[in-house]
């Protein structure tokens, strides 16, 4: 199966306030096409470095796709560089011309003499049509080599790539595809899900398996290489299958849902509501939850209750209750929740308070320390948990924890 590399063009690319989204969206493609990507590099609109970069580019990978540089003004450098790199003279190319102009003319602007550059293709070079922009791309097969260079703006280069390009690499990926299943995981660390795993995938050279923390959950990614998406996905369906069982209700999404996506669905299934009473988070289990398009149906409302005296006032929490066990307590947890379920008259009432610091721990009760709880007709029970981390850190985990409950409890 032939690899890819990919060069992102230009300066911007390069400061603080632009992100190379480009490569991540082709790279999703060519997997999908069963084509791996290999290397993939970020250069400034420098000609020398990348004179450089390309060079080693059509030395190493058979397919190489370029995005950005291609415009009209003297910082778009890829079409000089294409042409110095590969020793194909620029040829300007009259019907590319006349495309060029009509697009200016149909917009009732007259073409300024430096647009002219982007009907220079160099020889034997094919020009990739832009639907939405100026610039055309361009393919050249230079020896064993496929480049392709396409604009930067990725409203021009997706459309590009897909109507123009992805049809020429599905001829050269042949018949091998890649498909790709993740599994999410609440309750675990990541080392913790790997030894329950590793005996299972280990066994495996494909799919292949990665586990990764994306700063609230364990993700499990499994790529599958065969000769068609079915066998493919009956590689993984076998392999997934068995972590799935080895992981059990740790594994709260199969598809990719977010928690509280998975929670918005059982939440309709089961015809149940939901209300949420909250102090350390601030308002973001509520937020969470209602960041779901369709929540109105099952969400029915969210007290922030900072004080002890809202607390009491909001929820209906003994002001005895808090002088004897603190508002960072168990007890006080269940009574927050139990106080919006009854008031919000909801099935499930959601409750956490905690120490998200930096101040504000002690000995007794240290910075991260959170209860969360909930509340249902019949049980109310909590968790205790002691989270890692700064302030933003500490209230995004409890906001897992306190949903995750939630599932655990009353949506399985
Ligand atoms: P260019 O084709 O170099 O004129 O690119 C024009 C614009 O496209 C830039 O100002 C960026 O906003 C956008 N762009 C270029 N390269 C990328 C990239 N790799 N990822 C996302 N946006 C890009
Ligand atoms: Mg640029």
């Amino acid at each position: 199966m032939p690899h890819a590399e990919i060069i992102a063009i230009g300066s911007e690319l390069l400061t603080p306030f632009r992100s190379d989204t480009n490569s991540l969206w082709l790279t999703a493609e060519l997997n999908a096409l069963g084509i791996a990507v290999r290397r993939k590099t970020i250069v400034g609109d420098d000609e020398l470095f990348l004179e450089e970069t390309l060079r080693d580019a059509l030395r190493n990978s058979p397919i190489v796709i370029t995005t950005g540089g291609l415009g009209p003004t003297e910082d778009d450098i890829t079409r000089k560089v294409v042409s110095r790199v590969t020793q194909r003279p620029l040829v300007l190319q009259a019907e590319l011309l006349d495309r060029i102009r009509q697009q200016f003319a149909s917009r009732g602007l007259v073409m300024s003499p430096n647009n002219e550059r982007q009907a220079l293709v160099p020889r034997d070079a094919a020009p990739l049509r832009n639907e939405y922009g100026t610039a055309p791309g361009l393919v050249i097969q230079e020896g064993d080599c496929l480049l392709i260079a396409l604009p930067g703006p990725p409203r021009e280069m997706r459309p590009m790539f897909t109507a123009q390009v992805r049809p020429k690499l599905e001829t050269l990926a042949g018949s091998v595809r890649l498909r790709t299943r993740m599994l999410r995981v609440a309750g675990l660390g990541e080392s913790q899900a790997d030894s329950l795993i590793a005996p299972i995938y280990t066994r495996y050279a494909n799919p292949t398996t990665t586990i990764l923390f994306n700063n609230t959950e364990v993700e499990l990614h499994f790529t599958a290489t065969a000769p068609s998406d079915a066998e493919a996905d009956a590689l993984l369906d076998e392999l997934v299958g068995q972590v799935e069982e080895a992981l059990g209700a740790n594994v709260f999404s199969h598809r990719g849902e977010t928690l509280e996506q998975i929670i918005g669905l059982r939440l309709t299934v089961k015809g149940y509501t939901i209300a949420t009473a909250e102090s350390c988070t601030g308002g973001l289990v509520a937020k969470r939850l209602t960041d779901v398009p369709g929540s109105s149906q099952y969400f029915l409302e969210g007290v922030v209750a900072y004080a002890n005296e809202a607390k009491t006032r909001l929820l209906g929490v003994p002001a005895e209750l808090i002088a004897e066990r603190g508002a960072v307590s168990a007890e006080v947890a269940e009574a927050m929740a139990a106080g919006i379920k009854a008031r919000a008259g909801a099935t499930i009432g959601i409750g956490v308070t905690g120490i998200a610091g930096p101040d504000g721990g002690t000995d007794e009760k240290p910075v991260g320390l959170v209860y969360v709880a909930v509340a249902g007709d019949f049980v109310t029970t909590h968790r205790k948990i002691i989270l890692p981390g700064d302030r933003d850190r500490i209230r995004h985990l409890a906001s897992q924890a306190a949903l995750d409950l939630a599932r655990r409890s009353f949506l399985l």
